[in-house]
């Protein structure tokens, strides 16, 4: 399942360019290209889901797997113990601009507090 103007299929596709930092046969992880901290790292499956709600609906397993490749990703880039922050912008209120699924991995400094 692609979207041939998706920039993130085309990441998984190779065509655009990315630092990649974990890969399994179904999720891809790769480095943010405007990291807004030290560790920021995107996980997203390969194929193509609009949301976290598509995703879940139509492949819970898979869902499952990206949501685990999250805590992998954080143990390799040694923010495990530190803490991190795991966040999905979900649509234009919040504040998602590419509509490939995809979880943030973020930490390696304070984060501070969100909507609290
Ligand atoms: P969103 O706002 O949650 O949709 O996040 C999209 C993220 O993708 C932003 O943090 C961008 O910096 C990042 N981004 C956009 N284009 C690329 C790219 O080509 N490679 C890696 N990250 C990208």
């Amino acid at each position: 399942m692609t979207d041939a103007d998706c920039i993130f299929c085309k990441i998984v596709a190779g065509e655009i360019p990315s630092t990649k930092v974990l890969e399994t046969d179904r999720v891809l992880a790769f480095r943010d290209l405007y990291p807004k901290a030290p560790t920021h790292v995107l996980v997203i499956p390969k194929d193509h889901y609009a949301n976290v709600a598509e995703l879940a609906a139509a492949d819970p397993a898979l869902a499952g797997e990206v949501l685990r490749a999250t805590s992998e990703v954080a143990a390799a880039e040694g923010v495990a113990d530190s803490g991190w922050r795991l966040f999905a912008n979900t649509g234009s209120d919040g504040g998602q601009d590419v509509f490939h699924v995809h979880f943030h991995v973020a930490g390696g400094k304070p984060l501070g507090r969100m909507l609290s």
